[in-house]
């Protein structure tokens, strides 16, 4: 588990202000092995209730390049951490998700890196997304999460 201090140091490398509230929220966000929705969000933090703080708060981690947006079942909005090399100015991924038809959880698979493609006539890629579906590991082996 990160310190502390690590944590703080990723805030204020990402330039966000520091609060209680924003240490815990990306303690959460790093203890996660799956995105997090805001009611999970706000279910697991302790130290605010306040959805427009909360919300902000998101809102400043994923401009600065700390989370991102990850596919999920329904079309509430779901996030994750960030790959160590995202800021505001870099904030792509080339890695797939997995949607768990069991539990539901989506997974960053950071291992699995998106094929490329080659330009099609008359049409420009900015971005490609790849969404995996099946069963995760803690489903298949029955684990309680
Ligand atoms: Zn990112
Ligand atoms: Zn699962
Ligand atoms: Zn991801």
């Amino acid at each position: 588990m990160m310190e502390k201090q690590n944590i703080q140091d990723l805030l204020s490398a990402h330039g966000i202000r520091k609060t209680t509230f924003r240490v815990e929220l990306l303690e959460v966000f790093i203890e996660s092995k799956y995105g997090l929705s805001f009611k999970d969000i706000k279910d697991k933090v302790i130290s605010t209730k306040d959805k427009v703080t909360i919300y902000r708060a998101l809102d400043a981690f994923l401009e600065k390049g700390l989370i991102h947006k990850v596919p999920a079942t329904s079309n509430i909005s779901k996030y994750a951490l960030c790959p160590e090399e995202c800021s505001e100015e870099t904030h792509k991924h080339d890695h797939a998700h997995f949607i768990c038809n069991q539990c539901g959880n989506t997974f960053c698979m950071d291992e699995v890196e998106l094929p490329v493609f080659k330009n099609i006539k008359g049409y420009e890629i900015k971005k490609s997304k790849l969404t995996l579906e099946g069963d995760c590991p803690d489903c298949i082996s029955g684990t309680d999460q």
